[in-house]
């Protein structure tokens, strides 16, 4: 509590309070039940602006042993405020404070909880204040409660809890952060569902027929807040006997409907397999077998078509069953006969295929033919031929006169040509006048290559470099190079 401003009005002439409440009204509540799943029991409330989680472990062995009751269950409560859960940061770790709270929320709840059933056992409630705006160990007390039912925990009821005080002059209830901290009195309160009080505290002035007045309050807001638990545990644990004894049952069956058709191939195998041995067997196999067959298609849808027919056929009359007989009869054939007769149609098959492939050739040529005619008959086609036919013709003519043209400056050009045949003339006999035997000699070479060269071959090698006179045998040739060197 602290002095309030002079401007402040936390509560209007209307009777609304900052927050819009009345008097008489707490603030929102909203509970969650089971939110950790590594706890027993576990809720997380939020309260106006007021965010409590709360995990309850237990009844387990209580540690150190020291600790441990003969006759009952240690309760320890831990109320922990978040340093991050109020405005100006809270110190992390136990204060007075939290260790007051601690204690008077633990007294509250010593009543009601069943502690004697777990002796030398620990049941703890861990209390996480995450958002305070005051109110925070009644909410706290709040959602401990429902942990403590959600774990289990024997208990005679639920604890509720809520606080009234005075804010200008009246008497509210649930304060909020602003009313508790301008306002004259605060005064948090816990119940039993019987309205028995478990925790009763009190800061600031209180006349007593304001805290009668106040308790009056507190004992309505108890009771809305328990209906809110009570629903709360309600959704979770209170399921009606016959939903519970129907459901696993309608289960039940969905389960043996869906579970033959998990084996659906093999099922229809098996009853294919019956059908096929009752039709030797008889009508009367095969109305057993329709049975089976019946009750495998109620499990098995795809297993309706096939079976069907095999049906019909087994509830024909007697001729027609005679009739079939004979129609397998001739089916059976021997396997010889089955080989001749594939036989036989292969080859028909290869004959077909090849008059089919001659039809084809001869079409075939037909509409090439008809094609190229198709191309004769064209009127601009023959135009063109007889372009081509002129073009071909002023070509050759043209060719003709450059020919012309070419051979008349030869003949301008002959004379000089002439003179130079005519020096190289004179020149080639002076060379022969002058080195006789050199021309001579290749020719005989040239003429005796093709007859004697495996001789030559065979000839040593210093015969061959002492001179081209040697290679020549018949004296008579030895004469005339003789002569032509004379
Ligand atoms: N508060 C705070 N810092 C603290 C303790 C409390 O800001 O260290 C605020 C917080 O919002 C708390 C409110 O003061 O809800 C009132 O605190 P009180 O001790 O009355 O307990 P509560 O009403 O929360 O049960």
């Amino acid at each position: 509590m602290s002095s309030k401003p002079e401007n402040l009005t936390l509560i209007t002439d209307d009777g609304l309070r900052l927050d819009g409440r009345r008097a008489d009204e707490i603030r929102p509540m909203k509970i969650e039940i089971g939110v950790l799943s590594r706890a027993d029991g576990s809720c997380y409330l939020e309260w106006g602006r007021n965010k409590i989680l709360v995990g309850v472990f237990g009844p387990r062995e209580a540690h150190p042993r020291r600790s441990q009751r003969a006759d009952s269950a240690v309760i320890r409560y831990r109320y922990n405020m978040a340093s991050f859960s109020v405005e100006d940061r809270a110190r992390p770790g136990p204060s007075r404070r939290s260790i007051e709270i601690s204690k008077v929320s633990r007294e509250a709840f010593e009543p009601v909880i069943m502690a004697e059933m777990f002796p030398k056992t620990a049941i703890d409630i861990f209390v996480e204040v995450l958002q305070a705006d005051a109110g925070t160990r009644t909410a706290a007390i709040n959602a401990s409660s429902v942990a403590l039912a959600d774990a289990g925990i024997p208990m005679k009821g639920l604890i509720t809890s809520c606080a009234f005080g005075k804010v200008d002059g009246q008497i509210v209830l649930d304060l909020n952060k602003e009313e508790d901290n301008y306002g004259e009195a605060d005064f948090p309160v816990a119940m039993t569902q019987d309205g028995e009080i478990t925790l009763v505290q009190m800061d600031g002035n209180l006349t007593p027929e304001e805290i009668k007045k106040g308790l009056e309050l507190v004992k309505k807001g108890c009771k809305e807040i328990l209906a809110i638990q009570q629903a709360v545990l309600r959704k979770k644990f209170e399921t009606p006997v016959e939903e519970v004894s129907e459901e696993p049952a309608g289960e039940k069956e969905a389960v043996t409907e869906e579970e033959p058709v998990l084996a659906a191939p093999e099922a229809a195998v098996i009853v294919g397999e019956a059908l096929e041995a009752a039709e030797e067997l008889g009508p009367e196999m095969l109305e057993e077998v329709v049975e089976a067959e019946v009750l495998a298609s109620e499990v098995i849808p795809d297993f309706e078509e096939e079976p069907e027919e095999d049906i019909e056929e087994g509830l024909e009359t007697e001729e027609e069953e005679a009739l079939e007989e004979e129609a397998l009869e001739e089916e059976a054939e021997p396997e010889e006969d089955l080989e001749e007769d594939l036989e036989e149609d292969l080859g028909e098959e290869l004959e077909e295929e090849e008059l089919e492939e001659e039809e084809f050739e001869e079409e075939t040529l037909e509409e090439e033919a008809e094609f190229e005619a198709s191309f004769e008959a064209a009127p601009e086609l023959k135009e063109f031929d007889e372009i081509e036919a002129r073009l071909e013709r002023e070509t050759a003519s043209e060719e003709a006169e450059e020919e012309m043209e070419l051979e008349a400056e030869e003949l301008s050009e002959e004379e000089p040509e002439e003179e130079e045949a005519e020096i190289e003339e004179t020149a080639a006999s002076e060379e022969e006048t002058v080195e006789p035997e050199a021309e001579a000699e290749p020719e005989v070479e040239v003429e005796e290559t093709s007859t004697e060269a495996e001789e030559a071959e065979e000839e040593p090698e210093e015969e061959k470099s002492e001179g081209p006179w040697k290679v020549v045998k018949d004296p008579s040739e030895a004469g005339t190079r003789g002569e032509k060197d004379e």
